[in-house]
């Protein structure tokens, strides 16, 4: 069973790289352990591209590595608080992803401008302004949990973001809707004109329609088709 979430966490890792989520060594994704003993994350000091299963260790509340080897993420916390306040959660991914971050960064709200935000909105997209610092605390890593709430997603003002799911496959492909969605509405106000966006019926028929549990799951099923394999590790 390790073995399986290592390579899922590997996966999601190399996937969040190859569409726009890495930032040099920075950004990580965790899937939660099914004994309850933490988060299967990452070791710190590898780029999200260079994640093999053998990079992926578990780590608890404490930030212990309890399976496997290598160097804690500091900002581990922000995956274990998660995993602990919401039951629901099965995967969390943290990332600096570059237009969301920018988005968040210039006050913004995420807008349905295109299909990609209609997965978030409504409700509102949480902001949290606590700290741009690093999420380096287990009472820091609680009140980013507080913050998201019963959210998909929250965007770490002038610092990255945070998307969740029940698994990690979909807390991923979140990740992957987020910085689309930012980039598109980036994009839309960046052109002028008299831009448009959803209503929230609108965006929750669309939710619906296109980004159904089955349809995220084909998505899945596609980027791991697409993901580079390479010959890592
Ligand atoms: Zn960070």
């Amino acid at each position: 069973m390790s073995r399986e979430t290592r390579e899922l966490v590997a996966t999601s890792s190399r996937i969040l790289a190859r569409h726009g989520h890495g930032d040099f060594i920075w950004g990580h994704s965790s899937s939660r352990d099914v004994e309850g003993r933490g988060a299967w994350i990452k070791g710190s000091g590898w780029g999200l591209d260079e994640i093999t299963p053998d990079r992926v260790h578990l780590v608890d509340r404490h930030g212990a590595v309890v399976e496997g080897e290598g160097a804690v993420q500091f900002e581990y916390p922000i995956h274990t608080e998660i995993l602990a306040a919401r039951p629901d959660v099965g995967g969390v991914v943290h990332t600096h992803a570059p237009h969301a971050t920018a988005l968040a960064a210039a006050g913004a709200e995420l807008l349905p401008v295109s299909h990609a935000a209609n997965y978030f909105v409504p409700p509102i997209v949480p902001r949290f302004t606590l700290t741009a610092d690093l999420i380096m605390t287990a009472e820091l890593g609680a009140a980013v949990a507080e913050c998201l709430g019963g959210a998909s997603a929250l965007f770490l003002v002038n610092h990255g973001i945070v998307t969740v799911g029940p698994d990690l496959e979909t807390a991923t492909f979140a990740a992957l809707l987020l910085e689309q969605a930012a980039e598109q509405q980036l994009r839309t106000l960046a052109f002028g004109g008299k831009p448009t966006w959803s209503e929230p019926a609108e965006s929750l028929a669309k939710r619906e329609h296109i980004y159904n549990p089955i349809a995220v799951r084909k998505a899945w099923d596609y980027l791991v088709r697409s993901a580079p394999t390479g010959n890592l590790g």
